[in-house]
């Protein structure tokens, strides 16, 4: 049996396994002065842990902890940072253990403060409120940043130190994000795709709770500078009206199965690719002056030729075959041809 020290009752443990509560509550403190302690990251200079370490100033200096990364928004006792703060050696990242959090945004900051801190010969603790999610993200990013390594294996390497860390789902999202497109992300994370994708995801989500708009801060380019992209064509005119590079894959957007089993549950429910008459796609540039009127739907035409190419909706669509797709901007199948590039042909 596991225990799970948040929820231990010690009154109906001591019912079932017959321990005195005296020796239960022994076990549970070594639990956490073993785990809610501070972890020293394989053979690296970072040490990881929660907020209360922060009073063991004896701990602290047994490991040459020279600066302090605070991941927590509120919640912090300044005259504990107050020694690291005075010497400039103390980064506070305000942010919660939340889903809507932008933790990706701090990557860069915190990497070279705890890159500088290490080269000085220094040691560096980041902490937040227990050293399960927000310090283990920023610990993770500093790994993959380091070592040029995937976020699985980041958090394989601190799971080793402190078994108890465990990202939320949208940091976890941010690390592979970060470590797929490392080298852009160093140079600069705006350019990054993938996270261009995830801020507009998160601005639509949000705006939908609030029954908005989206402000979208970012179009797709409707020129290809790759040759290999395929093209949607309006039908009428030939206009290019985007790049394979900004297509929505609403499949995978579904609950994640493997594909091939994921297609046999698609067909037995009546859905298929085959029935799909539309394409999704992230916004492009041309559709900017409709997307901005601030309207929950609407419809989308060629900005060439005006003819009625598609339409999309905040709050989402039915595609023909079926899948729900949530925000849905899409083009008609029978309104656009899908081309390739020449040079590939
Ligand atoms: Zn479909
Ligand atoms: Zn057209």
């Amino acid at each position: 049996m596991s225990l799970n020290p948040a929820t231990l009752n010690i009154k109906d443990l001591e019912l079932k396994t017959g321990a005195s509560a005296g020796e239960l509550l022994k076990k549970l403190r070594s639990f956490r002065e073993k785990h809610g302690g501070m972890d020293r990251i394989a053979d690296t200079q970072l040490y990881i842990s929660g907020m209360f370490v922060l009073r063991r100033t004896d701990l602290l200096e047994a490991a040459n902890i020279t600066h302090v990364v605070s991941v927590l928004r509120g919640r912090l006792d300044q005259s504990q940072v107050e020694k690291y703060a005075s010497a400039g050696r103390h980064l506070h990242i305000e942010v919660n253990d939340d889903d809507d959090e932008n933790l990706i945004e701090y990557f860069q900051t915190s990497n070279a403060f705890i890159d500088k801190a290490i080269q000085e010969g220094g040691g560096v603790l980041v902490h937040c409120a227990m050293g399960i999610s927000r310090s283990a993200t920023i610990c993770a990013a500093y790994l993959i940043y380091k070592r040029q390594i995937p976020a699985e294996i980041a958090l394989e390497i601190l799971k080793q130190s402190r078994p108890i860390i465990c990202p939320n789902f949208a940091f976890r999202k941010q690390l592979d994000i970060y470590s797929e497109n490392l080298e852009q992300a160093i140079k600069n994370l705006d350019d990054v795709p993938a996270y261009q994708r995830y801020l507009y995801r998160k601005e639509v989500e949000l705006s939908r709770l609030a029954h908005k708009a989206p402000t979208i801060n970012h179009y797709a380019e409707d020129e290809s500078r790759e040759a290999a992209d395929m093209q949607l064509k309006c039908r009428k005119c030939r206009r290019t009206l985007a790049l394979s590079s900004s297509f929505v894959d609403h499949y995978a957007a579904s609950p994640p199965v493997a594909s091939s089993s994921r297609d046999r549950i698609l067909t037995a429910v009546g859905l298929n690719k085959s029935n799909c008459q539309h394409h999704f796609l992230d916004p492009v540039v041309w559709m900017k002056p409709e997307l901005e009127k601030g309207e929950m739907e609407g419809k989308l035409e060629c900005p060439k030729c005006s003819s009625k190419v598609g339409s999309y909706a905040w709050h989402g669509m039915k595609c023909s075959c079926g899948i729900w797709v949530t925000p849905a901007i899409s083009l008609a199948k029978s309104k656009v041809d899908e081309s390739r590039p020449r040079s590939t042909l």
